[in-house]
């Protein structure tokens, strides 16, 4: 028998205990407290690599493993590019250096992926209005995606956001808060405020909420079909809430039961800042879960979350893949996003550019091999983040050259 179907969601099962639920009703966390995750019957997808080849280049060609079933909310985003970057590899001793450039979204950060996956179920399931707390790309993406579903959202976000992700926000119609304080003070304030809305507002926080990791997944999918079906050596992923890196691990795994994808699974690495990097000292100490990190800092405000929510599923996929984690100081990232701007003519983003820094470490270590292909991600472009630029102004009569 052919079962056609647009999406083979089938149900949603709690990443830490046995408790499953049913799909096509609207949950958040588990009752245990932890994210949900979309499961599929993937027995039942009947699709291979060469029909979805031929469909338009959106990260809606993989649908059958997307949990949409018939409300596409779209803005044309995904297949972004799969960049060699020669001349920044001979410099690190990486030849096969790849960066895949999720700079390239409506809104500017690979958080379109979420959004877009994450509002159109939303819905389809009969959200009309959501609430989140967020740092900056992920609310500017949400209510994009909110204002084309017609959907009202409220945001929080610190007084410090960077000012070009209030704007974005703001100019949606969205109902924008700056506090004077930390994301946490705004998740505060935002759970308040949906237990007060009588089940009107729906809790759009990061995993809290079941489908934006699908939407990221979508980046291990396009990696995969951008090398021919196969996976590289290595991917390095810039982590914060490590919703990517949970996805790419995710989409590797369905991938090889589906029978797309053989061989052995990339070593994935989680790279976060110096100055906030819960995870990497996880990592190091062998635990299973982080330590909320104190006092965080650093100019990539994407990958500024002191206790991930997944913590314990982002340390599952470095144990389980070989990979590692390492931390990078603002003054190399921002050394080596000029450096990538001078020889690849780039302007990515500082977390991309975290990146592109931990390469070059991993490799001086030896923890990389010369022979190697490794991809690292963008997840934004540098566009949004003008402040970290400085550009020298000359007086009339100063002497040019
Ligand atoms: C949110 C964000 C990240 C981190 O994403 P996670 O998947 O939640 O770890 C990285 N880079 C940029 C530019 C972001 O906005
Ligand atoms: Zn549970």
């Amino acid at each position: 028998m052919r079962i056609m179907s647009f999406s083979h969601l089938s149900h949603l099962d709690c990443s830490r205990c046995a408790e499953r639920y049913d799909a096509d009703e609207i949950h958040n966390l588990c009752v245990c407290g932890s994210p949900l995750l979309a499961r599929y019957d993937l027995g039942s997808v009947t699709v291979g690599p060469a029909d979805i080849s031929g469909r338009p280049p959106t990260l809606w060609r993989y649908h059958e493993v997307l949990p949409v079933r018939e409300r596409v909310i779209s803005m044309g985003e995904g297949m972004t590019p799969l960049l060699p970057l020669p001349a920044l590899g001979r410099e690190f001793g990486v030849p096969g250096l790849l960066m895949k450039d999720d700079g390239l979204f409506p809104t500017g950060s690979f958080k379109a992926r979420g959004a877009a996956v994450g509002v159109s179920r939303a819905a389809e399931l009969g959200v009309r209005a959501f609430a989140m707390p967020s740092n900056g790309n992920a609310s500017a993406a949400w209510t994009a995606y909110g204002a084309r579903a017609g959907m009202r959202s409220v945001v929080a976000m610190p007084e410090s956001a960077p000012l070009i992700n209030r704007t974005e926000s703001a100019i949606t119609g969205s109902q924008l808060y700056l506090v004077r304080g930390h994301i946490g003070d705004c998740g505060q304030m935002i759970g308040a405020l949906i237990a007060r809305s009588n089940g009107e507002l729906f809790d759009a926080s990061t995993l809290k909420e079941p489908y934006r990791i699908e939407g990221k997944k979508t980046m291990g999918y396009e990696i995969v079909e951008q090398l021919g079906w196969r996976s590289p050596d290595v991917i390095v992923y810039p982590t914060g809430g490590g919703v990517g890196l949970i996805g790419i691990y995710k989409a590797l795994r369905e991938m090889r039961e589906l029978g797309w994808l053989t061989g052995p699974l990339p070593r994935l690495v989680a790279v976060q800042a110096g100055g906030c990097a819960p995870i990497v000292a996880a990592f190091e100490a062998g635990a299973t879960e982080s330590t909320a990190w104190p006092n965080p800092k650093t100019v990539a405000f994407g990958i500024t979350v002191p206790k991930p929510l997944g913590d314990f599923l982002i340390l599952e996929a470095l144990y389980a893949t070989n990979g590692t984690a390492i931390a990078v100081d603002d003054t190399d990232t921002l050394a080596t996003q000029a450096l990538c701007a001078r020889l690849e003519g780039t302007f990515i983003c500082p977390e991309g550019a975290a990146t592109l820094a931990a390469v070059r470490r991993l490799r001086d270590s030896g923890w990389i091999k010369e022979t190697e292909e490794v991809v690292v991600l963008n997840t934004g472009s540098g566009l949004k983040y003008p402040a970290e630029v400085d550009v020298p102004t000359l007086d009339p009569g100063d002497r040019l050259g």
